[in-house]
Parts: C-alpha cells; sequence; structure tokens
C-alpha cells in the first residue's frame, strides 16, 4: 500500500517574478492550496488582486478631511470587491461610527470576523430578516409603516428599543418615505415604543452628474429636517456618497456615507490626485511568440497582425471579472513601466497583448490590468461602464492579497 508522503508546496517562480512584494502577496494562496495539494509543487496563480490597506487609511482620512464629520464606511459587496472581513477589520481599527452593507448576509460576515462597530442596512429588508436585525441590534432604515410595525413588534417581544433610521427620497427613487406627509409620518413612528428614530437619511442620485440637481436636493433635505422639528431631533443625518463629500458642503449632515473613494477611486475627477488606488489588478504573461503579418488574433478574428508581431499571452480573462467590453477600445495594460495594447477579444481566461515595441518582455513577466499605475476609471471608460460594477465584478477566482 502507498503511504502518502506530506510536504509542504512551494511555488516556483519566474526569476522576473521574484520580488519580495510578490512572494509576500502569494502566501495566502500558497496556504489555500496546501490543503488539496500535498505532492506537487503548486504553481502561482494567474490572476490576483494586492489590497494595499495603507492607501485604504489614507483615503479614509481624506473622506474625514473633507467633511469633517463622522463616517458610515460603505462596504456592501464585499466591500467593493476588496474582501468584506479584510476591509472592515481595517477600518474597524479606525473608529468609523458604521458599517454601511447590503444585506444580512454582509452584516454577519462583519460579526463573524469580529468586528463590533455599528451595522447600518443601506436598503430594504425582508420581513423573515428582521428578527435577526432586532436581536443582534443592526440600525435598520425605515421605508415603509409596515416595516416599522414588524421592528416595533419584535423589539417589544424582546424588551429592546431598536434604533432605527427614517430614510427619506429626495430624488433617487429607490427607497424611503417621500417627502410629503412625512411630520404626520414621523408622529406616528414616534408612538412605536419598541423604536427610537436615531437618525435621518437621504441618497444623493447624481452628485457626480448634475451639480444644480445635487444644491437643490440638498438644500430640500435641510427644508425636511427644519420641518420634523431641527437637526437636534435627530442623532445622524446623513446624505453623501463620495461625490457628495468631495464636491458639496455638508451643511446640516454629521455623518456621511463614503464608499467608492475609500477604495481609492475619485468618482469626480478632479479629486482623483488626493486618492490612491487600493487594488492593483495582475497577472501574468504565460507565453510570448511571433506572429507573422495577416495573422488573427483571438475569437472572431476581430484583430488581424499588420506585421510580423510580439504577442503576449496573458493568464486573465473575463471569467476573472476583466471587462471582455473592453476590446476594440484601445484597452492597454502595464508591463514593466511601459503600456501595451490589448489585441483582439478578451478571451475567458487568457488575454493577448502587442509587445512588439517594448524591450523583452519575458515568459512569467507580471501584467498590472488597473490600479497603481494605470487608473481603473480607463479600464471602465474602455468598457462603457463605471467604475463601481468593475471593481464589484472580479470574480472569486482572483485571489485577494493584503498588505
Ligand atoms: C452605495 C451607497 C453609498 C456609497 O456610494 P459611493 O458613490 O460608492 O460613495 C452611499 N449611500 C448609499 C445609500 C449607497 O447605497
Amino acid at each position: 500500500m502507498a503511504t502518502v508522503r506530506r510536504v509542504t508546496p512551494t511555488i516556483r517562480f519566474c526569476e522576473p517574478c521574484n520580488r519580495r512584494e510578490t512572494r509576500l502577496a502569494l502566501r495566502a494562496w500558497q496556504d489555500s492550496l496546501a490543503r488539496v495539494n500535498d505532492d506537487f509543487p503548486v504553481s502561482p496563480p494567474r490572476a490576483w488582486a494586492e489590497i494595499d490597506l495603507t492607501a485604504l487609511r489614507a483615503n479614509l482620512a481624506v473622506a474625514r478631511q473633507a467633511c469633517g464629520v463622522a463616517v458610515m464606511a460603505v462596504v456592501k459587496a464585499g466591500a467593493y470587491g476588496h474582501g468584506l472581513e479584510e476591509i472592515a477589520k481595517t477600518l474597524a481599527a479606525e473608529e468609523i461610527a458604521f458599517f454601511g452593507v447590503a444585506n444580512v448576509r454582509e452584516a454577519r460576515q462583519i460579526r463573524h470576523a469580529g468586528v463590533a462597530t455599528r451595522i447600518y442596512l443601506l436598503g430594504p429588508t425582508w420581513s423573515a430578516e428582521r428578527e435577526e436585525i432586532v436581536a443582534r441590534e443592526w440600525t435598520p432604515c425605515l421605508s415603509s409603516f409596515e416595516e416599522a410595525q414588524e421592528f416595533n413588534r419584535l423589539a417589544v417581544a424582546r424588551g429592546v428599543r431598536l434604533k432605527v433610521h427614517l430614510a427619506v427620497d429626495t430624488g433617487m427613487g429607490r427607497g424611503g418615505f417621500v417627502a410629503e406627509g412625512l411630520p404626520a409620518t414621523l408622529a406616528a413612528l414616534e408612538r412605536l415604543e419598541g423604536l427610537e428614530i436615531e437618525g435621518i437619511g437621504s441618497h444623493l442620485p447624481s452628485a457626480d452628474e448634475d451639480e444644480e440637481f445635487t444644491r437643490r436636493q440638498m438644500a430640500r433635505f435641510e427644508t425636511i429636517i427644519d420641518e420634523l422639528g431641527g437637526a437636534a431631533r435627530f442623532r445622524w443625518r446623513h446624505l453623501s456618497n463620495s461625490a457628495g463629500i468631495l464636491g458639496y458642503a455638508n451643511g446640516v449632515c454629521n455623518l456621511v456615507r463614503p464608499g467608492l473613494m475609500l477604495y481609492g477611486i475619485a468618482p469626480l475627477p478632479g479629486f482623483q490626485p488626493q486618492l490612491r488606488a487600493v487594488m492593483t489588478l495582475k497577472s501574468r504573461v504565460t507565453l510570448v511568440r511571433t506572429l507573422p503579418a495577416g495573422h488573427g488574433v483571438s475569437y472572431g478574428r476581430a484583430f488581424v497582425t499588420t506585421r510580423p508581431t510580439r504577442v503576449a499571452t496573458v493568464g486573465i480573462g473575463y471569467g476573472d471579472g476583466y471587462p471582455r467590453h473592453v476590446s476594440g477600445h484601445g484597452a492597454e495594460v502595464w508591463i514593466d513601466g511601459r503600456r501595451y495594447p490589448i489585441l483582439g477579444r478578451v478571451t475567458m481566461d487568457q488575454m493577448m497583448v502587442d509587445v512588439t515595441d517594448g524591450p523583452d518582455v519575458p515568459e512569467g513577466a507580471e501584467v498590472e490590468l488597473f490600479g497603481q499605475h494605470l487608473p481603473v476609471a480607463e479600464v471602465a471608460a474602455n468598457a462603457q461602464t463605471i467604475v463601481w460594477e468593475i471593481l464589484t465584478g472580479i470574480t472569486p477566482r482572483v485571489q485577494r492579497c493584503y498588505r
């Protein structure tokens, strides 16, 4: 009978990749593979995302400086693809007031990470989720009287008072009470003894697109608060997302809800120099060949070489969340200090890059898709979408490495 030999797997690095930073970044990957592969050396991942936690803290400091009030760090969608638990742990050490999440599952993940910071649910809740929300004292925002009544019933049954925020729809059209009749609604809510109306919030639909509308919306929010009894009536008053924080004064608000800017991207491009990209998406060259003129590259042969072309194949594709739609829009990657154009269509696991005009690019060379040297905003523009979608679309196959 064969005996099982247990060896610690090692990563074999190609020479240009054998940098200390890369080795550190890949340790987590090695650990994760140790459980499934005892006998053979493991190769490095084809695609990974380096997450710079120092940059994250620096971006939080910018948000604080810009507004000078308390922060609800928005960490929905796995902290915009950066990994919810690590990001929450890092930000919790910076004394933020709340984490903003999309659903109960994300709230649980934060608690499982051992983080005790208050949690705010950014959208409406299902009835089936409310018992847990009350039991764990997470903070919902209310959009309807029915929601409020059920939270009240559950809180009374437990003998607690649940802190809730009143969501007001001042133009987003996604949730919250509309402004008409709000004073009467608030009066009714205040009669529910299981609830404490601790805060009031609203959301900006176009702070990065329409300054005039946003200014009017902000003024309207202040008027609403006045009509409800004034700022002192609410412990927390919040309206601004990243664009609101960077581009506008706070007014009556004492809490802001930054998402994107924490991850180093400014929705108003003029503020980009103040921020540092947190995620750098990387891959490696897996193959380099010279193709003759007149040779098609990738599916559909959307690109055909017009000269003898050094083509590097890179181990990342839309299966990792890199958008296929950049194909044909002049998208580039970054290798060792230079940009190189992507050729033809991005495939599921691989893409091709023209390295003819640079110095010799060796197999195994590290490739940056976006991040430190190449703005993700460029990738989003080439893909005709927004940065939020690119970041949250990076798939689980991409190993997140924290430093
Ligand atoms: C997502 C979200 C934010 C954060 O928006 P950014 O533009 O990423 O800063 C803030 N508030 C609410 C209600 C959200 O849903």
